[in-house]
């Protein structure tokens, strides 16, 4: 989370943009409008989600060569009696023992290095925009995969990522963004699978120059828009796919409260563009 930079001389507003909120632009202007704007943001109720923010402090606790398995209980037990959304068959106790057991499983496969883990964990980079705004990305490491220096991002998740057809993994958005802002071809994915018998899945993939700078184009192309504040309803919709249905916001666009109570909460103040002194990334 970063306060906003403010020309109050000029009373011009200098913004910090990151992947989150020009994708979440991309997929619906609309959706961008009632978060950043009006201040509307998921109820954060997932136990998985939860575990996953966990689970990362664990890892970088595992590179800095403390007990990671001690900073998972530590984190993680912070939630033992929060009210959240176990999916069938998930439990607090079980997220656990899943995540030691994948935390171990990784330690053996020893792929992953980082040097200095105090410098290139979680890493804060900054890129400038056209009209004074900025782009911020944390990465989750800059490391090396089987002794090839990449950007190494984490993912927790309950199944596999797809690994075909060959080259797909170049074309995900977020790592063509982490590859643009710290200008290094190579990118993998970590994906730890929280299943029965845990898996963990190393994905590379190299993203060209081409890539990275249509990638910045089209993130100034974003922020104009957004600057010009066009923010049209834009779901997407094409049967039987239906954007809205997993849209945090659909009780906003179909005026339900109830489902706006069940999804949503909304920041006090954010009517007055408070929404503006919060990046989430
Ligand atoms: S419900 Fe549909 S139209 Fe409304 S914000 Fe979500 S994706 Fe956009």
């Amino acid at each position: 989370m970063h306060n906003l930079e403010r020309d109050r001389g000029e009373g011009k507003r200098r913004v910090n943009f990151s992947f989150t909120q020009v994708s979440n632009y991309l997929r619906c202007p609309r959706s961008y409008r009632y978060r950043y704007l009006e201040g509307w943001r998921e109820k954060e109720t997932w136990a998985g989600m939860v575990f996953g923010r966990c689970f990362e402090k664990a890892l970088a606790a595992l590179f800095l060569q403390e007990d990671c398995a001690a900073t998972l209980f530590r984190e993680w037990g912070a939630y033992r009696d929060a009210s959240l959304e176990y999916r069938k068959g998930e439990s607090w106790d079980r997220l656990v023992h899943e995540g030691v057991r994948l935390l171990e499983h990784f330690a053996r496969d020893n792929r992953i290095h980082i040097q200095a883990p105090q410098e290139n964990l979680q890493i804060k980079l900054v890129r400038a925009l056209q009209g004074d705004h900025e782009f911020v990305a944390y990465l989750d490491a800059i490391g090396q995969l089987d002794g090839q220096p990449c950007v190494i991002d984490w993912k927790t998740t309950t199944s596999r990522y797809a690994e075909e057809p060959e080259g797909l993994l170049a074309l995900d958005p977020q790592l063509i963004c982490y590859s643009w802002i710290s200008g290094i071809p190579e990118v993998a994915l970590v994906v730890f699978v929280r299943k029965r018998v845990p898996e963990i899945q190393y994905l590379k993939a190299s993203i060209t120059g081409k890539q990275r700078q249509e990638f910045g184009q089209l993130v100034e192309a974003t922020v104009q828009q957004i600057a010009s504040g066009e923010f049209p309803a834009h779901s997407g919709i094409r049967f039987p796919q239906n954007g809205c249905v997993s849209c945090a916001n659909l009780g906003l666009c179909l005026n339900n409260q109830q489902l706006i109570d069940t999804n949503l909460i909304r920041s006090s103040g954010a009517s007055d563009l408070d929404w503006l002194d919060e990046l989430m990334d």
